[in-house]
């Protein structure tokens, strides 16, 4: 099961209401939740290099070019974090290698959400 299904599953079953990829939020959070003030980020293990995960080995070839650009990618995240925590918004992280198992994922949301 890919990620975006698990999502959308998630969605279904808890009907909270959310926007999707609201452009103002500094990082673009996957999901918005206004009226609690709380955003979802999915990240993609290799883009965002998620520290420590199997999907996110750098490549092997190239490294030159992948190595600063994926740190890069990750520093930025930090950034986004940061300023959404300044404007009064909490986040949670969900990596794309932890969304295949779909009750934790769930579970987390639902925690998260409150
Ligand atoms: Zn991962």
């Amino acid at each position: 099961v890919d990620r975006s299904e698990n999502m959308r599953r998630i969605r279904s079953k808890d009907s909270y209401r959310f926007r999707l990829h609201r452009h103002d939020l500094p990082g673009r959070p996957d999901m918005v939740f206004p009226a609690r003030r709380k955003v979802i980020f999915v990240h993609g293990c290799f883009w965002h290099y998620h520290e420590g995960c199997k999907v996110a080995h750098l490549p092997k070839s190239n490294n030159h070019y992948w190595t600063p650009k994926l740190l890069k990618n990750s520093e930025r995240d930090a950034i986004h974090r940061k300023t959404i925590r300044k404007l009064g918004w909490q986040y949670l992280v969900l990596w794309e290698c932890e969304t295949s198992n779909y009750k934790k994922v769930a579970q987390r949301v639902k925690k998260f959400l409150g």
